[in-house]
């Protein structure tokens, strides 16, 4: 590696996640040998997830450093909360084009942000030169009974989403067509929130979830597959933030808001009768949750508007299509 060698970037990163790693008591080895050596919790199941951040592909190439880091926690820690599961440790694999300790230092600046407000401990990880990549994997804990599958969606299941849709997928929009980025809508797409609280409060109350990545109507659609069952969606249903609808005429918004992907809310479903307990859990949690359609016997994904189906010219991100 030019600039800064490998082992230099490891003492870094180590020194900073040190804090943590002792603060949490169930790191009996973190950074610095062959692999790090954890305590497992008595009660509980292990639940693991991974996902990698390519420059140009996840994230345009002039994201800041701080940023990148935060944003490739966060999709992660979204799978968690996707599971209903606590998160407790991450590694990190980092491909660097070259050995920049500055880039490193602001990388971790977003990415130990992040990490402190869940309480996770940086474990390990792999620091190789390449083309700038970012792959994280973090490891949380679930009681058995508490676990949000894909395949558990039930026929008359109300179907919910947290917080507001189309945010990211509108910053992309604004960024593509060389306008300036509304700052609000830059924000949701550099320093998305993992929905972690909502996670732990709707296990054992919620049916199915699925973190959205892919944009909402790929994400139902998954579920519906696992789970043998289809959705009616009503498409006026869907939340909006204030600089969404300032942004975008109402056509555009809602196909942000139904295809768009990077939103990092939960989508989930539940039983009709849980609805006021579901509301409170959400409140308890923090963030809103709006009811957005039903689960259906008949198969696929249907969007409705004014009661009329509605299509959109964009579908979910699919790679390698
Ligand atoms: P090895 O050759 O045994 O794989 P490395 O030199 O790759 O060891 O890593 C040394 C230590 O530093 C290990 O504990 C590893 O987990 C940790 N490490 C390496 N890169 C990172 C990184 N980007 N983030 C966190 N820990 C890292
Ligand atoms: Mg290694």
């Amino acid at each position: 590696m030019s600039g800064a060698g490998e082992f230099d970037l490891i003492t870094r990163i180590r020194a900073r996640a040190a804090a943590m790693a002792e603060a949490r008591g169930d790191v009996e080895l973190g950074i610095g040998d062959d692999a790090a050596v954890l305590r497992l919790p008595a009660e509980a199941l292990l639940v693991v997830a991974t996902d990698t951040l390519n420059a140009g592909v996840h994230f345009p190439v002039e994201t800041v450093p701080a940023d990148i880091g935060w944003k490739a926690l966060a999709v992660n820690l979204s799978d968690l909360a996707a599971m209903g599961a606590r998160p407790a440790w991450a590694t990190l694999s980092l491909s660097l084009p070259q050995g920049d300790a500055a880039w490193v230092d602001a990388f971790l600046d977003g990415f130990l942000a992040l990490a402190d407000q869940h309480r996770v401990a940086l474990v390990g990880g792999d620091t190789t030169r390449g083309p700038l990549s970012v792959c994280v994997t973090v490891h949380g804990f679930v009681e058995a009974e508490r676990v949000l599958r894909r395949d558990a969606a039930r026929v008359g299941d109300d179907v919910w989403v947290s917080g507001t849709l189309g945010d990211a997928a509108g910053a992309l929009s604004q960024w593509r067509g060389g306008e300036g980025v509304e700052t609000a809508l830059r924000a949701r797409l550099d320093r998305p929130t993992p929905r972690v609280a909502l996670g732990r409060a709707l296990g054992g109350l919620a049916h199915a979830a699925i973190d959205v990545s892919d944009g909402l109507l790929a994400d139902l659609g998954h579920v519906c597959v696992a789970s043998d069952v289809g959705a009616e969606l009503e498409v006026d249903a869907l939340p909006a933030s204030e600089a969404l609808r300032e942004a975008f005429d109402a056509e555009a918004r809602r196909a942000l808001q139904a295809t768009g992907g990077d939103d990092y809310e939960l989508c989930f479903t539940a039983l009709p009768a849980q609805r006021d307990a579901i509301v409170a859990a959400a409140r308890e949690a923090g963030v809103d949750v709006h009811r957005i359609g039903r689960i259906v016997e008949r198969r696929g994904v249907v969007a409705l508007s004014g009661g009329q189906p509605w299509t959109s010219s964009r579908a979910g991100y699919t790679h390698f299509r």
